[in-house]
């Protein structure tokens, strides 16, 4: 701004010096002429000057060369200026001086004006210009879109960067062209083009995904916008169309809906329920299976806590769970499955298995849970245990049947001698003698521990044919063996050679004694068979500690061995060699031992046979702590 001012100033100096220099260049030459002209004429020469300096520095410069000029034209006159008439020359040319100028000064704002106008114009389309440059640049900045416009009739005038890289024709081609050479040969069969534009012509804009055809006659998914180009006075321009291909894009998105509902179909037909959760654990997808399996449909539950899905005590703790996971980063269910109790929308709970997977995207961390109801399968496994209890049973009442012969010859040792004992002391009281006293007391005494032997061996056997639950007791390893070996070769006696090397005294362990020594029965049994045919027969018993706070008992022998036909298999019900057998001894071994917290299995015994070991739980008072 101080510039401009600065400019005006030295430009109106410049001005009136040049007015001041017309002026006295007038006056010199009106000087130089007076001897042609009258003093008069002096007035009318200065009037020169003044028009001049009022058409181009305006009625300032015009007035200034007014007064200059009188100034001048009475220096002329040498002081000769009369009252009357001599006034009227000077006033006269005052008067038309004023005119002049008004005139003058009216000539110069015009050309100001124009002068104005004209670099206005000028401005402005530089302005123009400028802006259609850079809204080519932008035009063709956008490559990923195909922006042109088309005549009124329907043909190219602008064709931007991103059309010619969208569609294939290059500007100077495409400038002209037809917008039917874009449509494909249906459309334009169709009439598709023409009706394109009539409609944004009516609607004036309009947008749609369509099929399109590029240069090289390839067609691409496009989404297309139309917008008519009306001027002020409502006639039509032209058409801007502005075009994207999505072809990709579709793909994705389809192919994401097909994962989505090939997901969603997965999800629906497996049998497992399916509940998602985020970290808050609030319930954001159930499935079909949950809602069947739970009674709640999805909406119910959505957005709430996962809890109520659970009974006391996990309801009231697991967001405790989530939080210590969250914060630690230690998994305890995740990843791993689990038996926890579910509860129904009734109010009743059921046995689950849950495992929980993990995703994290988009910054949030979500939680699969899979959950297979295990309702039927516990009632499965509850029956399958109650057969294999009956079969257990079975299985020693059946062995009490090959036993029964050689019971009845053991019972029949302590009950002769009871008879024998009762006898002879009836015979004794049949004549009283005082002296006999003491040895029919001490008949009696022996006919009653006699009698006791028999109640025992009767109460074992009861006890071993008794049917009853898993009732664990503490038992001494070494009695429990030897006790067993007594019931087993019972009868057998001869069968084979026993040893015994049970070490260290007075280990215990945790078990139901009845069952561990159907156990260690079915092993003698085995072994015993297994050595049927030779003259050297063996039988090992022996026990050890193990680490982990377990006893290993093992029964070996020197027979055969196990044929390699079953070896893998052995443990499997039904799995014999022998032609009567049923193949169900070890199957129940296991079954037992496993019950009582052990495990069985079998291995070669170096120098030939086979050994059998299962182990059994210490308990803590026994000898042999701290294994
Ligand atoms: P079963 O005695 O009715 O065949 P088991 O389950 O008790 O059923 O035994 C399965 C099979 O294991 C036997 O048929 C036999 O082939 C093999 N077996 C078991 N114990 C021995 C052993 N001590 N020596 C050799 N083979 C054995």
């Amino acid at each position: 701004m101080a510039a401009i001012r600065r400019h005006t100033s030295t430009h109106q100096a410049l001005g009136y010096g040049a007015v001041f220099t017309a002026v006295v260049v007038t006056a010199l030459l009106g000087w130089g002429l007076e001897v042609w002209f009258g003093l008069r004429s002096s007035y009318l020469l200065f009037m020169v000057p003044v028009v001049a300096a009022a058409a181009f520095g305006g009625v300032g410069a015009g007035l200034c060369a007014a007064l200059l000029g009188l100034l001048a034209s009475l220096m002329f006159s040498d002081g000769r200026i009369l009252p009357g008439d001599g006034l009227l020359e000077p006033i006269s040319y005052l008067v038309a001086s004023g005119g002049v100028i008004f005139v003058g000064s009216q000539i110069g704002s015009l050309r100001k004006r124009a002068l104005a106008s004209e670099s206005g114009a000028e401005q402005r389309a530089q302005d123009a210009a400028r802006v259609a440059r850079e809204l080519s640049l932008l035009i063709d900045g956008a490559t990923e879109y195909a922006i042109y416009m088309l005549d009124p009739q329907g043909r190219v005038m602008i064709w931007n960067t991103g059309a010619e890289r969208l569609k294939g024709w290059a500007e100077a081609e495409a400038i002209g062209l037809d917008l039917t050479t874009f449509y494909p040969e249906d459309a334009r069969l169709a009439g598709k083009p023409k009706a394109d534009l009539d409609r944004a012509r009516s609607e004036g804009w309009f947008e749609e995904e369509d099929w399109r055809l590029r240069k090289d006659g390839s067609e691409f998914l496009a989404h297309v916008s139309i917008r008519a180009l009306i001027d002020p006075s409502g006639d039509l321009q032209g058409f801007a169309k502005v075009l994207r291909d999505i072809t990709g894009q579709r793909a994705s998105k389809q192919a994401l809906e097909a994962g989505a509902s090939h997901l969603r179909s997965i999800l629906e037909t497996v049998p497992d329920a399916m509940v998602v959760i985020d970290q808050g654990g609030k319930i954001l997808s159930f499935s079909a299976a949950a809602e069947r399996l739970f009674g709640h449909p999805e909406e119910a539950v959505l957005g709430l806590d996962v809890n109520c899905l659970m009974p006391e005590p996990d309801q009231g703790r697991h967001v405790g769970y989530l939080e210590r996971y969250v914060r630690t980063g230690v998994p305890h269910i995740i990843g791993t499955g689990r038996k926890v109790l579910g509860l129904k929308r009734d109010g009743t709970t059921f046995p689950m298995e849950l495992s929980v997977g993990e995703a994290a995207g988009a910054g949030q961390r979500v939680f699969t849970g899979f959950v297979r109801d295990l309702t039927a399968s516990q009632r499965t496994q509850a029956r399958v245990e109650e057969l294999q209890a009956e079969l257990i049973h079975v299985a020693r009442v059946s062995g009490m049947g090959a036993m029964a012969s050689t019971l009845a010859h053991e019972l029949n040792q302590p009950i002769t001698a009871v008879t024998n004992y009762v006898e002879a002391v009836r015979d004794l009281l049949a004549e009283p003698d005082p002296d006999d006293l003491p040895m029919i007391r001490e008949a009696l005494v022996d006919a009653a521990g006699q009698a006791l032997r028999a109640g025992h061996i009767v109460r074992r056997l009861r006890d071993f044919v008794a049917r009853g639950e898993v009732d664990k007791s503490v038992e001494d390893v070494e009695g429990l063996v030897r006790e067993a070996t007594a019931l087993g070769m019972i009868g057998r006696e001869n069968s084979a050679n026993v040893a015994f090397s049970l070490e260290p005294a007075g280990v215990a362990v945790l078990v139901d004694r009845i069952q561990i020594q159907q156990v260690l029965i079915n092993l003698m049994r085995n072994a015993v068979e297994a050595m049927a045919d030779q003259s050297d027969r063996r039988l090992w018993l022996s026990s050890q500690r193990e680490a982990g706070g377990f006893v290993r008992i093992s029964v070996s022998d020197n027979g055969p061995g196990v044929a390699e036909t079953v070896s893998d298999r052995l443990f499997t019900a039904f799995v014999s060699t022998k032609p009567d057998g049923m193949g169900l001894g070890l199957s129940i071994c296991r079954t037992i031992v496993e019950a009582n917290g052990g495990r069985i299995w079998f291995e070669p015994r170096p120098g030939g046979g086979a050994q059998f070991h299962l182990t059994l739980l210490q308990t803590d008072h026994g000898a042999g702590d701290g294994v």
